[in-house]
């Protein structure tokens, strides 16, 4: 399975937020979507970020509750690391392991079109394992 097939399972509704929108702004939104980040894009849908709770944990220990009027841009992540439809699932693992975060935002042509979690690649993950281990039931059955 790759990227393209777990979008088209959980569609690709993406949340979003603005660079100028405060951490309590973004705070409300994680919150009633119940979700962990929000991707940062300019007006013409370009992607300039990525925000996440941890992000808001780290304003907050550093600054008091009064980070929550600070701008997303003040503590957003600028350098985003995007993934493809392409890319499977082991990719996926190796982006989130290696650069310890649990948010892929998914880019064609520069345009946003989905966002994969961590939550995603393991319950894919699980469902994958299940059917390997089925087919090895069935093989050990037949023998
Ligand atoms: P997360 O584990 O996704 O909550 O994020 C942990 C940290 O990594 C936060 O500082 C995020 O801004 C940052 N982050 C999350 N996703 C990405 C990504 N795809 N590329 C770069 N940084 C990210």
């Amino acid at each position: 399975m790759n990227v393209a097939g777990i979008l088209k399972v959980k569609g690709s509704d993406i949340v979003t937020a603005r660079a100028d929108h405060t951490l309590l702004e973004t705070a409300q939104t994680l919150a009633a979507h119940r979700i962990g980040a929000l991707v940062v894009t300019e007006g013409d849908g370009r992607v300039s970020g990525i925000i996440s709770e941890r992000d808001i944990i780290r304003a907050i220990a550093e600054n008091g509750a009064q980070a929550l009027k600070s701008p997303v841009k003040s503590f957003m992540t600028a350098n985003v690391v995007t993934c493809v439809p392409e890319d499977t699932v082991a990719d996926l693992m190796n982006e989130m392991t290696q650069g310890r975060f649990r948010h892929l935002p998914v880019v064609e042509d520069g345009r946003l079109t989905g966002i994969v979690s961590i939550g995603d690649v393991v319950k894919q993950r699980i469902a994958e394992t299940e059917l390997e281990v089925e087919a090895m039931r069935g093989y050990i059955a037949s023998g």
